[in-house]
C-alpha cells in the first residue's frame, strides 16, 4: 500500500516537530509534559524549555496531566501539589501501566520523607521549590538522555518483553520473533499508548534517514500482530489512521 508523505510526517503532538529538530535518542517529537497549576512557574518552565529546543506542553491537573503522558511525552515535569491532589498519583498510574517515561518532580515538600516518597512513586529525580531554572533544565537533559534504557523488562498488559533474555510473551505463552520484529515489539513496548508515526519506526528501528516510499512498516506490523495473536481477535497494535500506529494499553 502506497501512503503519500502528509500521511507519515504527521506529528502526533499540536507542535508539530521536523525531523533535523528531533533528539537523538528516539523520542521523536515527544514533548516535556509540565504538569504545574502555579502558571507563572509553568510559563517560565515553558519558555526555558522552548529556548532550549524542547517542545513543551503544559497541564494543570492529576487527570488532564495523566491523559497528556499517556498519549506521549518525552520527559514528565510534574508538581506534587496540584489542586488538593498529590501530582505522584500520575506517576504510580504511569508505571503499573507500564509506562516508564522519566519524571522529575518538583515540590516545596522538602523533608527526606517527602523526597522519599517521590522517589518510590516511580520519579527519577525530584527537586526542591524554588530551584534555578537551568538546574531543571539541566536535569531534564540528563532524564532525555538517559531515557528509559534502564528497564530490561517491559510489560504492557498481557504482553511482556525480557530485553536481557530477548524472550517474548503473550498471556504467559512465548512469542518467537525476529530480529526486526523485536525491535519493533520493544519500541512499542516503550511507548503503550502513545502514538508512533511511521516516520518514527522507519528511522528509529530501520534507520531510514529519508522518507522511503515504502510499506516495510506496514508488512512487519502485519508479522508481528500475526505473531502475538495468530488468531486476530486481540488488537495489540491498533492502526491510527494518517498518522501511525499505538500499542493498545488495554490489550
Ligand atoms: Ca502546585
Amino acid at each position: 500500500m502506497a501512503f503519500g508523505n502528509e500521511a507519515v510526517t504527521v506529528s502526533p503532538f499540536e507542535n508539530g516537530g521536523s525531523p533535523t529538530s528531533r533528539p537523538p535518542d528516539g523520542l521523536a517529537g515527544a514533548p516535556v509534559l509540565v504538569v504545574e497549576d502555579e502558571r507563572d512557574l509553568a510559563e517560565e518552565i515553558r519558555l526555558e524549555l522552548e529556548a532550549s529546543g524542547h517542545q513543551v506542553r503544559l497541564s494543570e491537573t492529576v487527570d488532564d496531566g495523566l491523559r497528556a503522558a499517556r498519549s506521549g511525552a518525552a520527559v514528565l515535569i510534574i508538581d506534587r501539589m496540584l489542586q488538593g491532589q498529590d501530582g505522584l498519583s500520575i506517576i504510580e498510574a504511569l508505571r503499573a501501566e507500564g509506562n516508564a517515561t522519566p519524571a522529575l518532580v518538583i515540590s516545596a515538600l522538602s523533608s527526606v520523607d517527602d523526597r522519599i516518597n517521590g522517589l518510590k512513586a516511580g520519579g527519577d529525580d525530584y527537586l526542591i521549590k524554588p530551584f534555578d531554572i537551568r538546574e531543571l533544565t539541566a536535569r531534564v537533559e540528563a532524564l532525555l538522555r538517559r531515557g528509559d534504557t534502564r528497564l530490561t523488562r517491559l510489560q504492557v498488559g498481557a504482553l511482556e518483553m525480557d530485553l536481557v533474555e530477548r524472550t517474548v510473551r503473550c498471556d504467559g505463552k512465548p512469542v518467537d520473533l525476529l530480529p526486526r520484529e523485536f525491535r519493533l515489539m520493544e519500541y512499542f513496548m516503550r511507548r503503550p499508548g502513545q502514538i508512533v508515526t511511521r516516520a518514527m519506526l522507519l528511522e528509529d528501528v530501520w534507520n531510514f534517514k529519508f522518507m522511503a516510499q515504502t510499506n516495510v512498516v506496514d508488512v512487519q506490523i502485519g508479522n508481528l500482530r500475526r505473531k502475538l495473536d495468530p488468531t486476530g481477535a486481540r488488537r495489540f497494535i491498533i492502526n491510527i489512521r494518517a498518522v501511525g500506529f499505538k500499542l493498545n494499553v488495554d490489550g
